[in-house]
C-alpha cells in the first residue's frame, strides 16, 4: 500500500504541475474581478467553466447555482458517500474540497479567497488523477466533491449550504486559507453579529429639544457601555462595533440610530454569556434615554473550528515533504470562519498558508500579494499537501477511523 500511496502522491503532483498555467489563470481571473458576498457571479462562472473543461478520461458532473445563486458543486466518482463507508449497499468515501471566492468592499481580494478557490480546484483535480490510476485497488471506492461556497466574509454561505443539505453526503472536507505563515491548525473563534436599533422622537434641536427623545445619545451610551464592559471580558473574547446610523442633521434630535457589533469567543457555547453582557449595555442605554431598543442577530453564528489532530499531523508531514516549514509556536489568531460550522458536522481541516508576504489580511498590501505571481508556488504546494493528505486517508482505513475518532472527541470537548 505504501508504494501505491507514493505513486498516487507523485501522480497528483504531476497533474497539478501540468495544470499550473490554467490554475494560475483561474485565480488571477477571480482576483481581477473582485465580487462581494453573494454577488460572486463571475467567480462562480469561472470555476464552473474550469470544472466543465477539466477532462482527461472522465469528466466532472457540474451543478451551477447549486442551492445558492453563486454556489456550485462539481463531483466525480461513484454515487453515494456520507455513510462513512459503513452504510448499506456499496460504501463510498466522499472527499470534499471547498472553494471560497468572495472579496472585500473597497479592498478587492484582501483575504486571498481567489487563492482558496485555486487550492480547492488544484487539490481536487490532482486527487482525481491519482484515483483514476488506482481506482480498483483502494479499500473503498472514492468520490470527490468540490463545493463553491460563497459569502464567507459576512453571511456565512457554508451555513446556508449546510442547512440546505449540501454537506450531508461528505465524509471529509479540506480548505486552505492564505495567511502570513504555514500552520496546520489555528483555533478560529466563534462569532455572532448583533444589530441594535434605537427608536426615539424627532424635535427641533434648538427650539424644543425637551420634546425629543435622542436616539443618537442612546447609541453613544451603548458604545461607551460596551467600552467599559470590555475590561471585564476574558482576554480571548472580542466585542467590536460601529455606529451605522446616527441622525440626519444637527438641528433635528435624531429619532433613529443603529449600531452593529461583532461578538467573538473561543467556543461557540460561550457566546451566550457574551451576548447577555452586551445586551445589558444596549438596554441600559435605552432606559437612560427613553428610547425603544430593538436587538436582533441578523446572520448565522459562526462556530469555532474543531481541531482534527490526525488530519493536521498528516498535512504537516506531507507539507514538510514538499518543503513547507511549520513554526514551532504558531501565532494566535482571533479571526472567525463559517468553516467552523462545517468542522462540527464533517471531519476536516482548514490550514493556513504563507503566500510570499508578511502583509496582513484585509489590507491593500495583501490584495496585491494575493494577485502576485510569487503566491502561485505556495498556493500549488498547499494544494498538493491537501490532496496528499486525502490520499493517506483514502488508502488507509485505520487512519480514517482515527480521523473520525478525533472528530467525535473534539465535538464532545468543545460542545459539552
Ligand atoms: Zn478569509
Ligand atoms: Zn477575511
Amino acid at each position: 500500500m505504501d508504494t501505491r500511496k507514493q505513486q498516487m502522491k507523485a501522480t497528483l503532483q504531476r497533474r497539478i504541475d501540468a495544470l499550473r498555467a490554467e490554475l494560475s489563470t483561474l485565480s488571477s481571473d477571480i482576483w481581477s474581478r473582485p465580487e462581494l458576498d453573494g454577488e460572486e457571479t463571475y467567480a462562480h462562472d469561472t470555476l464552473v467553466r474550469f470544472f466543465s473543461q477539466e477532462e482527461e478520461e472522465q469528466t466532472w458532473t457540474v451543478q451551477s447555482h447549486y442551492k445558492l445563486p453563486t454556489a456550485f458543486r462539481a463531483s466525480w466518482g461513484p454515487a453515494g458517500g456520507g455513510g462513512g463507508g459503513e452504510g448499506e449497499g456499496e460504501p463510498v468515501l466522499n472527499v470534499g474540497f471547498l472553494c471560497e471566492y468572495d472579496a472585500l468592499p473597497g479592498l478587492g481580494h484582501a483575504c486571498g479567497h481567489n487563492l482558496i478557490a485555486e487550492v480547492g480546484a488544484a487539490a481536487a483535480v490532482g486527487l482525481k488523477a491519482a484515483l483514476q490510476e488506482n481506482e480498483t485497488e483502494l479499500p473503498v471506492p472514492v468520490k470527490i466533491t468540490v463545493l463553491g461556497t460563497p459569502a464567507e466574509e459576512t453571511t456565512g454561505g457554508k451555513i446556508d449550504l449546510i442547512n440546505a443539505g449540501a454537506f450531508a453526503d461528505l465524509d471529509l472536507v479540506f480548505l486552505a486559507h492564505p495567511a502570513q505563515q504555514d500552520v496546520s491548525f489555528l483555533p478560529c473563534v466563534a462569532l455572532d453579529v448583533v444589530s441594535v436599533k434605537y427608536h426615539g422622537k424627532a424635535s427641533h434641536a434648538a427650539a424644543y429639544p425637551w420634546e425629543g427623545v435622542n436616539a443618537l445619545d442612546a447609541a453613544v451610551l451603548a458604545y461607551n457601555n460596551v467600552s467599559v464592559l470590555r475590561q471585564q471580558l476574558k482576554p480571548e473574547w472580542r466585542l467590536h462595533g460601529i455606529i451605522k446610523h446616527g441622525g440626519v442633521r444637527p438641528n433635528i434630535i435624531p429619532d433613529y440610530s443603529e449600531l452593529e457589533f461583532y461578538l467573538r469567543s473561543p467556543l461557540v457555547k460561550d457566546l451566550c454569556d457574551l451576548k447577555n453582557k452586551a445586551e445589558g449595555c444596549f438596554r441600559a442605554a435605552a432606559m437612560a434615554t427613553g428610547c425603544r431598543v430593538e436587538i436582533t442577530y441578523p446572520y448565522h453564528a459562526y462556530h469555532n473550528i474543531l481541531p482534527n489532530a490526525t488530519l493536521a499531523n498528516l498535512y504537516e508531514s506531507n507539507g514538510k515533504d514538499l518543503g513547507i516549514q511549520f513554526p514551532e509556536q504558531p501565532a494566535t489568531f482571533s479571526g472567525s470562519t463559517d468553516f467552523g460550522n462545517v468542522s462540527s458536522i464533517v471531519p476536516g481541516i482548514h490550514p493556513f498558508f504563507y503566500i510570499g508576504t508578511k502583509a496582513l489580511n484585509h489590507t491593500e498590501e495583501y490584495t496585491e500579494a494575493a494577485g502576485a505571481e510569487v503566491a502561485q508556488l505556495y498556493t500549488l504546494r498547499t494544494a498538493k499537501a491537501l490532496a496528499m493528505t486525502a490520499v493517506d486517508v483514502v488508502c488507509c482505513p485505520d487512519l480514517l477511523r482515527q480521523v473520525r475518532e478525533d472528530f467525535g472527541l473534539a465535538k464532545q470537548k468543545h460542545e459539552s
